[in-house]
C-alpha cells in the first residue's frame, strides 16, 4: 500500500521558541524522502525522531531566509561524512548555490557526493519540477518580501482497478483484461459489448499536499492550491497582528483559513508562528472560526494524507441512544 506523509520538523518563524524550532518538514511518499526547508537545527530533529537523513531523495527550499536555510550546509556536511555517495537534487532559489559553495570552500567542508542544483527561477510556476512514477512536483508563486516559491505534491492520475470477479463472470478473455484496465469498452468476438465500467473500479482521487510559507495573505494563491488533500499554509500572527502581517509579508492565521476556504482544501495545517505566542490556542480558534478542517503544525507531528482525504466533510449527528462507532 502506498503511504503518503507529512512529517513536521519545525514550526517556528524567525527565531527558535519554546520548544519550536525553524521552518522544515518531510514529506514521505512511498518510502521516499523529500525535505521541504531547512531552518536551524533539522539535523537534530532527524535525529530525534528517527530519520535516517542521509538517504533524503531530494531537497525543496522556498526562499533564502535565514529561518528556512541555516540548517543546510552542516546537514549536506553531515550527509558526506556519513558517507552519502548518491547524488542529491536540491530545487531552491539559484544564489543558493553561491551560499553552499561559499560556506564549503570557507569551512573546508568537502561534500563527495553530487548536489544536483535546480534553480527554481528557471521553472515557471506549475511546470514540473520534479516527478517520480507516481508523484508530481511543480512549485507555486508567493508573495513574500524576498524570492519565494511554495510547492505542490501531487500523485499522479491513479489507474481504475481491474474487477477480476465481474471479468470471469462476464466471460471476458484474459487478452481484453489490459484495453479494459486502461478505460477501453471493447466488443467481444461473440458480439457483446463490454464496457470498462462493468469491471473496473473507479480510481481513487490523487493525493496532494501544498506547501505555502511564507507569504502574506493573497487570493491569486487560491487556484494553485484548488481542492488540494492538505494545506499548509503559514499563519505568523494572530488577526490583531494584521497590519505588522502585511508589513512583513505574512500571513495571519484568520487569513490562512480564508484562503483554505476560497480553494476549498480539504484540510488545513497553520505553522510558522510568531515567538510573541507560547500558547497557539488563539491561532487555532481564529482560523477554526473560518474553516472547521484545520490542525496546528506542532514539532514531530504525523500527518496521513490518505486519512485525511477520507475525512468526512460533514458531522453526521449521533441519534440519541446510538452508540459513536469508528468507520
Ligand atoms: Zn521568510
Amino acid at each position: 500500500l502506498g503511504t503518503f506523509t507529512l512529517q513536521v520538523l519545525g514550526t517556528s518563524s524567525a527565531t527558535p521558541a519554546f520548544s519550536r524550532l525553524p521552518s522544515a518538514q518531510v514529506v514521505n511518499y512511498n518510502d521516499r524522502y523529500y525535505l521541504i526547508d531547512c531552518g536551524e537545527g533539522t539535523q537534530m530533529q532527524f535525529l530525534r525522531y528517527g530519520i535516517r537523513y542521509a538517504r533524503l531523495d531530494a531537497i525543496f527550499i522556498s526562499h533564502l531566509h535565514g529561518d528556512h536555510i541555516l540548517g543546510l550546509p552542516g546537514m549536506l556536511a553531515s550527509m558526506s561524512i556519513l558517507e552519502r555517495t548518491e547524488p542529491l537534487p536540491i530545487f531552491a532559489p539559484r544564489a543558493l548555490k553561491e551560499l553552499l559553495d561559499t560556506t564549503f570552500k570557507l569551512s573546508e567542508s568537502y561534500i563527495r557526493y553530487e548536489l544536483v542544483f535546480h534553480a527554481l527561477e528557471d521553472f515557471e510556476p506549475g511546470q514540473v519540477i520534479f516527478e517520480t512514477e507516481k508523484l508530481q512536483v511543480t512549485s507555486i508563486p508567493l508573495d513574500h518580501r524576498t524570492w519565494c516559491r511554495g510547492f505542490l505534491f501531487r500523485e499522479v492520475h491513479k489507474r481504475r482497478k481491474f474487477n477480476f470477479h465481474a471479468a470471469k463472470q462476464l466471460e471476458v478473455p484474459r487478452e481484453c483484461f489490459h484495453l479494459l484496465k486502461l478505460g477501453n469498452d471493447i466488443t467481444l468476438a461473440d458480439g457483446r459489448e463490454i464496457k470498462a465500467e462493468y469491471v473496473t473500479y473507479p480510481p481513487e482521487s490523487p493525493l496532494s499536499y501544498a506547501y505555502c510559507s511564507d507569504t502574506r495573505y493573497n487570493e491569486e494563491l487560491v487556484p494553485w492550491i484548488k481542492e488540494v488533500s492538505l494545506l499548509y499554509h503559514e499563519a505568523t500572527f494572530t488577526e490583531g497582528f494584521a497590519k505588522r502581517a502585511a508589513e512583513t509579508y505574512h500571513s495571519t492565521a484568520r487569513q490562512a483559513a480564508t484562503v483554505a476556504q476560497m480553494a476549498d482544501v480539504r484540510h488545513l495545517l497553520l505553522g510558522h508562528y510568531s515567538a510573541r505566542y507560547r500558547d497557539l490556542t488563539p491561532l487555532l480558534d481564529e482560523a477554526r472560526a473560518v474553516f472547521p478542517h484545520v490542525d496546528l503544525a506542532l514539532e514531530g507531528r504525523f500527518y496521513d494524507l490518505k486519512a485525511l482525504q477520507g475525512e468526512p466533510r460533514e458531522e453526521t449527528p449521533i441519534e440519541e441512544g446510538e452508540e459513536a462507532t469508528d468507520v
